[in-house]
């Protein structure tokens, strides 16, 4: 999907419309209040009306677009920027790509960008095989000089990644053995192959103990970066280039990222790295947005 096909198959907002009722109904419309088959009422706004409860409602009732008074088509266009865009794009950006530069208030791009980026959130899934984790750190000052400026008031990311499969962000407090205990226990299954890890210190004490013994490790503070253990390739290369792009979206696209929507942002970039194959990915995240419960703009500056 580029663009030119969104500008041309989805013009009006009755197709958007028609989209949209076909990724959330796949198998008819139901009512959102009591799951129920619904009527479409003949009326040009698209409308249906359930009987089981008195409920009318739209496409969009309940959902990420909830109330907008962005015309669909604009939505859509948005949504394949932001699916485009693999270091991000800023809401300024945004804006004046579609609105154009003396057009369109920020604040509305703004809440526009951030209810497609919480759409943007995968279905929770234990990870397994071989698994790198790492974690980083982002924000403070100087923090784009590295980590010898100093640790003080920046976020900890650990980032878990499956070779050949899901990438995970996780925005934790503090980086501690136990915040890492946690995050592995949550999202690392037990019968994993192999974690890969460097010698960190918090790594030892960090693994559940099921996962202790299918632990392996690089060695950076000796240069070493890649090794080859009984055909395992040990290394987490992996997960440190799956950093670095999120860092080049902080530095080239969102400039900064506050630590309060940070998991937002992690969000975005990996269910985008998650599906960078895909060629469904557009219409992935539009099933997302329409699924997605309701972001209210005061839920997000609360
Ligand atoms: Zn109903």
């Amino acid at each position: 999907m580029t663009l030119v096909d969104v500008i041309t198959h989805f013009d009006t907002d009755e197709r958007c419309r028609e989209l949209l009722v076909r990724l959330r109904w796949p198998n008819g419309v139901e009512c959102p209040r009591c799951n129920m088959a619904a009527v479409e009422l003949a009326t040009e706004k698209q409308l249906f009306y359930c009987k089981g409860c008195d409920y009318q409602f739209s496409v969009t009732t309940g959902t990420v677009f909830n109330d907008t008074h962005v015309p669909l088509q604009k939505w859509f266009m948005a949504t394949l920027l932001l699916c485009e865009a693999k270091k991000g794009m800023s809401a300024l950006q945004l804006k004046r790509t579609i609105w154009g530069k003396n057009k369109g208030s920020y604040k509305t791009a703004w809440y526009l960008c951030h209810r497609i980026r919480f759409a943007m959130t995968e279905v929770h899934k234990m990870l397994d095989g071989t698994i790198e984790i790492d974690e980083t750190y982002i924000g403070g000052k100087n923090w784009h000089k590295g980590i010898a400026a100093g640790r003080e008031n920046k976020s900890v990311v650990i980032g878990i990644i499956k070779r050949g499969g899901e990438l995970k962000f996780v925005h934790v407090k503090e980086a501690t053995s136990a915040a890492i205990r946690e995050v592995m226990t949550e999202h690392v299954s037990e019968d994993v192959d192999m974690i890969v890890t460097d010698e960190s210190v918090l790594y030892p004490r960090g693994l559940p103990k099921s996962q202790v013994s299918k632990r392996k490790t690089v060695n950076h503070s000796a240069d070493e970066y890649v090794r080859y253990e009984d055909g395992f390739c040990v290394t987490t290369n992996t997960v440190e280039s799956a950093f670095s792009l999120f860092k080049r979206g902080i530095v080239g696209s969102w400039h900064r990222v506050s630590p309060k929507h940070l998991a937002a942002y992690l969000n975005e970039m990996t269910f985008r790295f998650n599906r960078r194959k895909s060629h469904t990915l557009f219409l992935d995240t539009l099933r997302h947005m329409v699924t997605a419960p309701v972001l209210t703009f005061e839920q997000l500056t609360a």
